[in-house]
């Protein structure tokens, strides 16, 4: 079992190299790479007898393609060891720690000497190729890539082209030799300008900024690589032993800074870090700022400074034990189905999922993804035992993109949706031309759990203490049979029940009864209308301020309405001629619900509201008001906030770091507002 699952992983992870190193064209992301990588790191240290020495985890990177003359390195170019979170990289810390010659471990102890080598240099990982550079004589006589680490491919022409690497040293009395390591890359505007050339002439597009620049070095024709614009940041120096800078170059800090004066770019956000949590510092402040810079970043290399240090701690097969590359969480993962469920929402709706051996992604740990729908599940052939990929733009629940078909265990078999609800056995049914499959049962007890969970949210009537354990809770006891229910509980019949006592009792019940005083607009969202979301509540709630204008009204005059469409016309026509929800009416005016506008705030639905009628969309980040605050303030004055820009769009409130919603808004000449031109208008 665990040496197929080894062979499969070797298999993939050597076609992805391939892809990746050999034709600078990845087949996938680089953090699923990692992570599969980390997985045959794990089996292959519990299973030692089943290492070989082709096995990715035993190389770095792949030999050089043919096109040009292989060479062989002066001094091996190693890989960086991965840390993919704080807890690696405190793991490394206390690793070459341990590994640091006696005489100086008690130095590392003692913050307060001054002379102290302990400390670090965070540098960004700039995400292109690396290449070494020989001087002779402060001549450039030689590039070379990394290549297996070993050799490389001497591309010394295409080398010369890129203006950021000097032709010749800064210097009068140069070292018989100087070896420059550093990172070649792509600007990200450059990176776009070729692809925009690619994609005109036809030809395939670059995956990413790194593998531009990789598939750059090795063009053969060098009047290609010199327009495009790549650059190069140098980050290693060698020298020969015996030369004079070497007495006075002792550190990686120092080494930079000659590396300046002699005539190399060095990328400025180096820092310095006496400790590692100031290297914690480094890595937070830049996730966020690295976006904005020109060029991309995938991590932080962090350096021992000391030389003196990092020579006695020295190389493990693949990586310096004196560094390590600290990564920036992932949008993408993968991982493997352990099951698969279906979910019955309070619409009925059956929601396939499924449940994967727990994944880090973009910073949280991810154990569900959804599946959406049968189509979906067909279209990605997901089975259990699966290795799938999953993905989360944004706040969106996770989903699953593909399905790595080539690590499927050998007695998987494809996944039926059921004929039949899960909860209460009644035969499912897919109208014809939905995606959506449904329970059609109204008791079905899915629904009203669902429609329990979804009344007492923080959107609708804001129950505190009404949760989906507590909703379970009463409904496994028989004490709620619909919503209005809810507000007939006794203390009496909650304090004795599992995990409750006396004052949650109390408490759950004070705050079913507070939210009486919940407006209109919430209860009717709490209704859990298809299609009525937070904001069309509020819209509907303003035109028809109470329910029985609302539940009277025709299909066209809810469309009537600005910001309602017909399908939610229909939709909210469809419901109030439902007989039980009639009925589900009458007992919440019975129990005490606003299902009215209190007088005093009828008047505020005026369409002379400052906004009345306008469209907004929000971008970026404001400099005082959160996306709430100015959504709120929006509608307040009568406008509304959508998600994309269009033609209808009256206003683009942006703040910074805006995306392409700014950009569109420009092309389509729509007003673009900072924060304090909004404010002003408002005012
Ligand atoms: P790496 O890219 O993770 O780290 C080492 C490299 O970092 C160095 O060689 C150097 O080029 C670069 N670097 C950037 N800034 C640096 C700095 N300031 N100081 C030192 N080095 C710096 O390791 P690798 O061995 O080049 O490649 C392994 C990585 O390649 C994997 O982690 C994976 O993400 C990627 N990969 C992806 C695929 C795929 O299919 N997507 C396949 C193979 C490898």
């Amino acid at each position: 079992m665990n040496s197929d699952r080894i062979s499969q992983l070797r298999q993939q992870l050597q076609k992805a190299s391939y892809a990746y190193y050999g034709l600078d064209a990845p087949i996938m992301e680089d953090a699923v790479y990692d992570q599969l990588y980390r997985e045959l790191q794990t089996l292959e240290n519990q299973y030692p007898e089943l290492i070989t020495a082709d096995s990715p985890t035993q190389r770095v990177g792949e030999k050089p393609a043919s096109q040009f003359q292989s060479v062989a390195h002066k001094i091996p170019l190693y890989s960086l060891e991965n840390a993919f979170n704080l807890e690696e990289l405190r793991q490394w810390q206390e690793r070459w720690q341990r590994l640091a010659p006696d005489n100086s471990s008690p130095k590392f102890l003692e913050n307060s000497d001054p002379n102290c080598p302990k400390d670090y240099v965070a540098e960004l990982k700039i995400d292109g190729s690396a290449l070494a550079l020989t001087y002779e004589n402060g001549v450039l006589v030689r590039g070379v890539t990394r290549g297996d680490g070993t050799t490389g491919e001497e591309i010394t022409q295409n080398v010369r082209t890129i203006r950021s690497i000097p032709l010749r040293l800064n210097l009068d009395n140069p070292p018989e030799w100087v070896e420059v390591r550093g990172e070649a890359f792509l600007p990200l505007d450059e990176f776009q300008r070729i692809n925009q050339e690619r994609t005109l002439a036809g030809e395939a597009l670059f995956a990413n900024p790194r593998n531009a620049a990789a598939g750059t070095l090795r063009q053969l024709d060098s009047k290609i690589v010199h327009q495009r614009r790549l650059q190069f940041f140098a980050y290693t120096l060698h020298l020969p032993e015996t030369s004079e800078e070497s007495k006075i170059i002792t550190s990686q800090w120092q080494a930079l800074e000659y590396l300046k004066k002699i005539g190399f770019l060095v990328n400025p956000n180096c820092q310095k870090c006496p400790t590692l949590e100031e290297v914690i510092e480094y890595f937070e402040d830049w996730e966020g700022a690295r976006q904005r810079l020109p060029y991309m970043t995938d991590g932080v290399v962090v350096k021992l400074n000391d030389y003196s240090l990092q020579q006695n701690l020295g190389f493990t097969q693949k990586f310096p034990r004196w560094a390590i590359a600290l990564k920036y969480p992932a949008e993408e993962a993968p991982t493997v189905v352990k099951d698969i469920l279906v979910n019955v929402g309070r619409t009925g709706a059956v929601t396939p999922l499924a449940v994967m051996e727990p994944v880090q992604l973009a910073g949280t740990t991810v154990q569900r993804a959804t599946l959406h729908n049968q189509d979906r599940i067909q279209e990605l052939d997901i089975r259990i035992g699966d290795t799938v990929i999953i993905r989360k733009a944004g706040e969106i629940i996770p989903e699953v993109v593909r399905v790595l078909t080539e690590l499927r265990p050998a007695e998987s078999v494809p996944f039926q949706m059921p004929t039949h609800c899960p909860e209460c056995n009644s035969l499912l049914v897919r109208p014809t031309g939905e995606a959506v499959t449904r329970c059609i049962n109204a008791s079905c007890p899915a629904i009203l759990r669902g429609s329990l969970i979804h009344w007492a949210s923080r959107d609708a009537l804001d129950i505190r203490g009404l949760g989906e354990k507590i909703v379970i809770l009463l409904l496994n006891n028989n004490l709620l049979q619909s919503l209005d229910g809810l507000y007939l509980l006794q203390w009496e019949q909650l304090v004795n029940l599992e995990k409750m006592g006396e004052k949650s009792a109390q408490k759950l019940v004070n705050a079913i009864q507070e939210s009486k005083q919940q407006p209109w607009s919430r209860v009717l969202y709490g209704l859990g209308i298809r299609y009525v979301g937070a904001v069309n509540a509020k819209i509907l709630a303003k035109s028809f301020p109470n329910v029985d204008l609302l539940s009277q009204a025709t299909i066209p005059t809810l469309s009537g309405v600005y910001g309602i469409g017909e399908e939610i016309a229909q939709s909210v026509f469809d419901w109030f001629r439902n007989e039980s929800n009639q009925v589900l009416i009458e007992r919440l005016k019975a129990v005490g619900l606003q299902l009215a506008t209190l007088a005093a705030n009828v008047e505020n639905t005026s369409s002379s509201l400052i906004l009345a009628n306008k469209t907004f969309v929000l971008t970026g980040t404001l400099p005082t008001l959160s996306r709430n605050q100015a959504q709120a303030l929006i509608e307040e004055a009568g406008g509304k906030v959508t998600g994309s820009v269009s033609a209808k769009t009256d206003y683009v409130l942006a703040g910074e770091a805006a995306g392409s919603k700014l950009e569109k808004a420009q092309k389509l000449n729509i007003t673009i507002l900072s924060e304090e031109e909004f404010l002003v208008m408002l005012n």
